[in-house]
């Protein structure tokens, strides 16, 4: 993975861009975050530097510069980097007596409980086992050895059980030594973002999270929701239990716990718990110090925000008066009752005024740009935790316009837009050609109107993507929008894309699916099949082929023709072209390689199922900012 490429042609922020962080006022500070993060620290890894095989997943070095300095870089938002000054916290933390989290060494937190088995209780075992692992060493060597009894998913993000085997291994699991509790509906979820969309996501994933930015003032700072992701493989193990009533209760390692569920919200399967003999309330990512994601820019199924809110005034009604500490998969906790129940408050009515406020203005014919630009966010939001450093006013209505409206706002001009490289092309003869658009971009970006620059400049880009000028213009706009955000996420698109202008598409070396392929059912690995097929590589058909699944002991039909396939279970036709015996592991490597068929037993026509797979899309890096070179 190009991790650390060179960033060389960063530039500095203009004038402008430092005016604008300059006359920034920090009106919503609370002092009392830097104590909720820094609080009950009992331990730190020795050289905050995890690695796995000579490759750095995570090092705390590499954050050092944000907690050198109070006040921000010109070139960083003063929110964002009060943020990345809170997220750069890292240790073992006693949240309440019984209660550790381990914070800093990944975007997100685990979570320990010493249960009354003499186990632990770990919730959410962070995204990949080296750092999970890490973490667990950590509590053990500080508050003395338990073996870990319990694991609570949360929900069905990467971040809250890709680390599962740091802390456990699937034989303990199979014998019934540690049971997995997830919420109802969380293997599908996970595989559901992961699989028919997971190639592109991990890419538009790359933007969001700033990830092959170096750190630094004019590069990655923060990721708003935690300074950044730890870069190693997932695992999952699926869960033993799971959640699918609010009220639902268990005892795990000797714990009480009383469940609430809440699909729609952060994620599409997620819930939060109470832990009524500790008066400890875990809201797992549904409310965290930051006004979060309907709909995160790496993409995603838009979120409910209307839900959302309901369920934070439905887990106040049943637990807020019993809680002593609240705390989240992200960023520090909030400490007694009467501080929980406000902060609660306000996280339920943050994402109800999106929602209301967007509907209210899309019923009266405002389309969801004009929604963007009309809502900020009311005074009476003054509290740093809903500020928008990881998710952003302005896309989180436009993902609520989305949800009920979908992405047409109902002008017919706008119902069958020209595809950018066209339309670029027009825009550009039609403005006198590409020098002249530019040197009128040139007086915009003069002006400090990089929105605008962008917009604009963007048409030259899509129609020729050579012209060196109308890149560098471009990136340079994009990296001063970059400079200005507070939204860490919108910081680390900007940049990507400012970088990519530059320097040409990176190239991200890892691909989950196969690596997923365990992971999944067959039916997700035929859904595969049907995103990779390129019929104008295949012409026969309509035909089948049948597969026998030799580790599931399952029968598949795949037929084909039309253009499109279509997928049987449990299903056999006695006149398909052939018959594959083959595991899973072995078909999803063929989905990227034929050639990964010589490790499967075929009878009938062989040289038919190796061309089918052969016409199969091998997916490449997608140009994001730039038209494909086919395009
Ligand atoms: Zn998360």
């Amino acid at each position: 993975m190009a991790l650390n490429k060179p960033y060389r042609q960063a530039k500095p922020p203009t004038d402008l861009t430092v005016a604008a962080n300059q006359s920034v006022v920090l009106s919503f500070d609370d002092p009392g975050d830097h104590d909720r993060a820094t609080r009950g620290r009992v331990a730190q890894l020795d050289s905050g530097r995890i690695t796995v095989g000579g490759h750095v997943v995570f090092d705390v070095a590499r954050r050092e510069f944000v907690g050198q300095s109070e006040t921000a870089p010109d070139s960083v938002h003063p929110g964002l980097w009060r943020q990345a000054r809170l997220n750069v916290n890292h240790g073992l933390f006693e949240v309440a007596d019984g209660i550790w989290q381990v914070r800093g060494y990944d975007i997100s937190n685990i979570t320990f409980l010493a249960g009354d088995d003499g186990g632990w209780m770990v919730i959410d075992p962070l995204t990949n086992g080296p750092t999970a692992a890490a973490a667990l060493d950590l509590a053990n060597r500080t508050l003395g050895e338990r073996p870990v009894t319990s694991v609570i998913y949360t929900h069905s993000h990467v971040d809250h059980f890709g680390g599962i085997l740091g802390v456990t291994d699937r034989d303990a699991v199979d014998r019934g030594d540690v049971r997995i509790v997830a919420p109802v509906g969380f293997l599908e979820e996970v595989v559901g973002e992961l699989v028919v969309a997971g190639h592109i996501m991990v890419r538009r994933a790359a933007y969001q999270f700033g990830t092959l930015l170096p750190p630094g003032p004019l590069g990655h700072v923060d990721c708003g929701l935690g300074s950044a992701l730890g870069l190693a493989p997932w695992g999952r193990v699926a869960p033993t239990h799971t959640v699918a009533e609010t009220g639902q209760e268990m005892t795990l390692s000797g714990i009480r716990v009383v469940f609430q569920n809440t699909p729609d919200a952060e994620a599409p399967a997620e819930m939060n718990f109470h832990f009524p003999d500790r008066r400890a309330l875990c809201m797992a990512e549904n409310c965290t110090h930051t006004l979060h994601n309907l709909h995160p820019i790496r993409g995603a199924k838009t979120r409910d925000s209307l839900a959302w809110s309901k369920y934070i005034q439905e887990a106040i009604d049943l637990w807020a008066d019993d809680t002593d500490v609240m705390f989240a998969s992200h960023h520090w906790p909030r400490f007694g009752t009467d501080d929980v129940r406000g902060f609660l408050a306000m996280q339920r009515d943050v994402y109800r005024w999106m929602h209301d406020q967007t509907m209210r203005l899309a019923n009266q014919g405002y389309g969801p740009d004009e929604i963007a630009a009309e809502l900020h966010l009311p005074d009476e939001f003054d509290q740093s935790h809903v500020r928008g450093y990881y998710g952003a006013v302005p896309h989180n209505c436009r993902a609520v316009f989305n949800r009920y409206l979908g992405w047409y706002d109902s002008n017919p001009a706008n119902l069958d837009p020209l595809p950018p490289v066209q339309a670029g092309a027009n825009y550009v003869e039609f403005m006198g050609g590409a020098d002249a658009v530019l040197a009128k971009a040139r007086s915009s970006f003069e002006r400090g109107d990089y929105r605008w620059v962008v917009q604009v400049v963007n048409h030259v880009v899509f129609a020729d993507p050579a012209n060196r000028a109308a890149r560098e213009l471009q990136a340079d706009a994009l990296e001063q929008l970059g400079y200005q955000s507070e939204s860490a996420t919108w910081r680390n698109a900007y940049l990507m894309g400012a970088m990519e202008l530059r320097d040409g598409p990176s190239r991200l070396g890892w691909v989950p699916i196969e690596s997923m392929a365990q992971a999944m059912e067959a039916e997700h690995l035929f859904d595969l099949v049907g995103v990779r097929f390129d019929p104008s590589r295949f012409t026969m058909g309509p035909l089948a082929f049948n597969f026998h699944f030799t580790d599931l002991d399952e029968d598949h039909l795949l037929g084909v023709g039309r253009s499109v396939i279509h997928h049987r279970a449990a299903a056999v036709d006695d006149g398909a072209v052939a018959s594959v015996r083959i595991d899973r592991a072995t078909f999803a490597a063929a989905l990227s390689d034929a050639a990964a068929l010589r490790d499967a037993e075929i009878s009938g026509d062989r040289d038919i199922v190796t061309e089918f797979f052969g016409a199969l899309t091998v997916f490449g890096t997608a140009p994001l900012v730039e038209p494909r070179p086919d395009g």
